[in-house]
């Protein structure tokens, strides 16, 4: 089977987004980019992620073709695509409806640098990108640009979208992001958050580029 690992990793990472109830149904989708082939392995669209095996899987082109597969890719293929057409270290897509980043997105508001682990999205600020219909190339490009060089972008009235040098990186910034939005939220139940400050951040930036085991090859913080 054509990218039979990639497939394998697409389905355990939708079981565990799904289990984590970062996803809720069948909403949110994942990729992983094999750059060498030049082909994205994407989960299949409307699927239930308990049911879904590696078969199930497509394996696309980064231009809408499907090259292996029978079942119809996510509806969210162009925002998988646009994030490995314009970044090129990005290997893998996660796009979750997860409940507090979602919050942030119905009030159009970024979630801000409350929590140095945001430090983990290459930014201190995570922008929420204006409305467009989910499924669209108009969604895909509107999200990239407010993107700009940070790894995550809120999507009004939809989501989260984070990109990584591989799956479990990917998946591990879209489950610091839910818990940044919700320390986000709950402090703002309580009180005004104390923000970091830009020179704060870009410490934490700094030091993240080493942290962990494999400085360069970052499996999440
Ligand atoms: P798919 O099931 O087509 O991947 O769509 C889910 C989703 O989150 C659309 O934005
Ligand atoms: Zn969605």
């Amino acid at each position: 089977m054509l990218m039979q690992e990639e497939r394998e990793l697409v389905v355990e990472y939708g079981k565990k987004m799904s289990a984590a109830r970062l996803s809720t149904g069948t909403s949110g989708n994942i990729s992983i980019y094999n750059a060498e082939k030049g082909l994205m392995a994407i989960s299949p669209s409307g699927m239930d992620y308990f049911s879904t095996q590696p078969e199930d899987v497509v394996i696309t082109d980064l231009d809408a073709h499907v090259v292996d597969g029978v079942r119809k890719p996510s509806s969210e293929w162009a925002l998988h695509t646009v994030f490995y057409k314009n970044k090129p270290e990005a290997r893998s897509v996660v796009h979750t409806h997860s409940m507090y980043c979602t919050t942030f997105a119905v009030l159009g508001q970024p979630v801000r640098a409350v929590h140095y682990v945001i430090g983990d999205a290459n930014t201190d600020t995570v922008l929420c990108a204006p409305y467009q219909t989910f499924g669209t190339v108009e969604l895909a490009e509107t999200a990239i640009k407010v993107c700009g060089d940070s790894n995550a972008v809120l999507l009004a009235n939809h989501g989260l979208v984070v990109c990584g040098g591989n799956i479990q990186s990917a998946y591990s910034l879209a489950c610091n992001m839910e818990y940044i939005a919700e320390l986000q939220y709950r402090a703002m139940c309580i009180g005004t958050p104390n923000i970091l400050s830009k020179e704060k951040m870009a410490k934490v930036l700094e030091k993240f580029k080493t942290y962990g085991q494999t400085p360069g090859k970052k499996t999440g913080y």
